[in-house]
C-alpha cells in the first residue's frame, strides 16, 4: 500500500518520487510505503497552510467548534482502525494504542470546547479620551514535529488546540510512524476543513524544516522529542523570531518514602515504567526509595515483574512490546551493562531477546544498588528498566531527585499531608505525580522545566501557545 501527503484538500504524490517503506517493529514485516518528502513539498504545504490560515482566521470560532468536535467523533468511530495501524507500525500493545487514540481524543474534545473560551480584555485607562482593548487571535501557520512513540495522541494534543486558535497546521510525524497519521487525515478530510488548515508533510526532517524555518509565514513551531534535535530547532526558530514550544526529553525520579503503601507505590511504578515498553518521555527512570522499605518493596515489584509477557501486540496477554529500533536497543543495553560494571545487582531481567537482526525485545529488567556515577544516572534510558537507590531523609531524596538537568515529569508516593505539600514544592518538574503513575490528562498541563522543554501542552495554557497578543488603543 502507497499511501500518500495531504496538502490543498487533498492527497498528493511527492513531487521528487521518492518513497519510505514503514516496518513493524515486532516482526519486520512492511506495513507501507509513504512518501520521502523534501524541501520541494513543504514549499507548496507552505502555500496551502498560508491560504488555509486566511480563510481559519475568519471562521466563526462557533464553526471551528463544531468542526473539532466532528473530528473527535469521527476519531472515535473509528478508533479500532486507528489503533491497529498504531500497533503495526509501533509495537505497542493493541490495549495501549486503544487507550492512546481514546487519549489523545480528549484533546480534541476539550479544545473543541475551549475555542469558545478565547477572552481578551479591557483594560480601565488612565485618560478619558482612550479606550485600551487586548483581543487574542491565532499566531499563524504552525508547523508541527512529532516522535514515534505516541503516533496520534502527540499529533491530536498539537493540532486541536492550534486549530481552535485559529491557526492552520502542518504536521510532520515521525518516518518509524507516519501511518497512524495518514489514518487521522482521511477522519480530517471527512470533516471538510477549509483547503489548507491541516496539511500533512512525511520526509527527510532536516530539509523539510530548513524551508519552514527560512519562511516567514511559519509563525510556529511546536516540537515533541528529543532534547538533542529540540536545541538545534530553537536556534533555527531565531532566524526568523519565531515562536516555539518544546516538549523533550525527561529523567523521572519515583519517590518512595517510608510511609508510602507499598501497594500504591508497586502499582505507581509499573504504570509510568512500562507503558509503550518504558519509550515514554515520562517513564520512571530513577526509584528512589527510603531504606527501610526496599526489601518490601523489591519483593513485590519481582512478583509482579516477572508476570509480564513480551512480544506482539496483538497478543492480548502481551504486556510489553518491542524496542523501536537498534539505536534504541543498543542504549537500554548499554546502560544495564555500565550499571553492573560499576557494582549494581541484576533483581530481574536484563536477557536481550535479540530475534532477528532487525527485531528488538528486551526483558523488564529491576536493578538494585545503582550509584550516581552509572550511565543510567543522568540519561534517559528509553527502555523497560528499572533502577533502584535508596535514602535516608527528605532532603537527600529531593537532592537526588532534582539532581538532572531535565525537568519533566516526577512521582513520589507519602501518606503524610505535609509531606506530600513540601515535597511537591521543592521538586523541579513540570509534572507531579503524587501516589499516582499516570498523572497526564487533556484538561491539565503537561511539560516540563530545564531542558525538558518550553511551554505547556494540554488545558487552558495549552492553547496559549498558539495565540498572539493585540492590544488596541482607541483615542476618542
Ligand atoms: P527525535 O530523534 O528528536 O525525533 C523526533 C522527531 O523529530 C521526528 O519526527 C524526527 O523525524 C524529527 N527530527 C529528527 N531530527 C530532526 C532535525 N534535525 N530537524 C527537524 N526534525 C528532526 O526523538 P525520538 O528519539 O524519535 O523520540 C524520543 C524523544 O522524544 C525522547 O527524548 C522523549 O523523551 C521525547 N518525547 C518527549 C515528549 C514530551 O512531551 N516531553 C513526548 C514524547 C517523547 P524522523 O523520524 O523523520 O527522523
Amino acid at each position: 500500500m502507497k499511501y500518500k501527503l495531504y496538502y490543498d484538500g487533498k492527497w498528493c504524490d511527492p513531487i521528487s518520487n521518492n518513497w519510505l517503506e514503514v516496518f513493524d517493529p515486532s516482526n519486520g514485516e512492511s506495513v507501507g510505503m509513504v512518501p520521502n518528502g523534501d524541501d520541494l513539498d513543504m514549499k507548496e504545504i507552505i502555500k496551502s497552510a498560508k491560504s488555509g490560515f486566511d480563510i481559519w482566521k475568519n471562521t466563526n470560532t462557533y464553526e471551528r467548534s463544531d468542526k473539532l468536535e466532528q473530528l473527535y467523533d469521527l476519531v472515535l468511530e473509528h478508533k479500532e482502525v486507528l489503533a491497529e495501524v498504531l500497533t503495526k507500525e509501533n509495537g505497542k500493545p493493541y490495549s495501549e494504542s486503544l487507550g492512546e487514540i481514546q487519549y489523545g481524543a480528549n484533546y480534541i474534545k476539550w479544545y473543541s470546547e475551549e475555542a469558545k473560551r478565547i477572552y481578551g480584555q479591557l483594560i480601565p485607562s488612565s485618560s478619558d479620551d482612550k479606550r485600551l482593548m487586548v483581543k487574542r487571535q491565532g499566531i499563524g501557520v504552525a508547523y508541527g514535529i512529532t516522535p514515534w512513540n505516541f503516533p496520534f495522541a502527540m499529533l491530536a494534543r498539537k493540532i486541536a488546540p492550534a486549530l481552535a486558535a485559529g491557526c492552520s497546521f502542518i504536521i510532520k510525524p515521525a518516518s518509524e510512524t507516519p501511518i497512524t497519521a495518514v489514518k487521522f487525515f482521511e477522519l480530517i478530510h471527512q470533516v471538510g476543513f477549509p483547503k489548507g488548515v491541516v496539511n500533512l508533510i512525511i520526509g527527510d526532517p532536516k530539509p523539510i524544516t530548513q524551508v519552514a524555518m527560512d519562511s516567514n509565514d511559519v509563525r510556529k513551531i511546536t516540537f515533541t522529542g528529543s532534547t538533542e534535535v529540540g536545541k538545534l530547532l530553537m536556534a533555527q526558530a531565531a532566524q526568523t523570531v519565531k515562536n516555539i514550544s518544546l516538549e523533550l526529553g525527561g529523567h523521572a525520579p519515583l519517590i518512595i518514602f517510608e510511609d508510602a503503601d507499598i501497594e500504591k507505590a508497586v502499582m505507581g511504578t509499573l504504570a509510568s515504567k512500562f507503558r509503550n515498553c518504558g519509550q515514554v518521555c515520562i517513564a520512571t527512570n530513577r526509584v528512589l526509595i527510603h531504606h527501610s522499605i526496599k526489601d518490601q518493596y523489591l519483593k513485590r515489584l519481582v512478583e509482579v515483574v516477572s508476570q509480564m509477557k513480551i512480544g506482539n501486540g496483538f497478543d492480548k496477554e502481551v504486556s510489553l512490546g518491542p524496542i523501536i529500533h537498534e539505536k534504541g536497543f543498543d542504549k537500554i543495553v548499554d546502560h544495564i551493562n555500565d550499571a553492573q560494571d560499576k557494582g549494581a545487582i541484576l533483581k530481574f531481567g536484563g536477557k536481550r531477546l535479540k530475534t532477528t537482526s532487525e527485531v528488538y525485545f528486551i526483558e523488564p529488567t529491576i536493578l538494585d544498588q545503582v550509584t550516581t556515577d552509572m550511565k543510567i544516572w543522568s540519561d534517559e534510558t528509553f527502555g523497560p528498566v528499572i533502577p533502584v537507590l535508596t535514602f535516608d531523609t527528605n532532603e537527600e531524596a529531593i537532592r537526588l531527585a532534582n539532581d538532572t538537568p531535565y525537568g519533566l515529569a516526577a512521582y513520589y508516593f507519602t501518606e503524610s499531608i505535609s509531606r506530600s505539600i513540601l515535597i511537591a514544592e521543592a521538586l523541579d518538574y513540570g509534572i507531579i505525580g503524587l501516589n499516582t503513575g499516570s498523572p497526564s490528562s487533556a484538561q491539565a498541563p503537561f511539560g516540563g522545566f530545564k531542558e525538558s522543554g518550553i511551554g505547556r501542552e494540554g488545558g487552558q495554557n495549552g492553547i496559549e501557545e498558539y495565540l498572539e497578543t493585540k492590544y488596541i488603543c482607541t483615542g476618542l
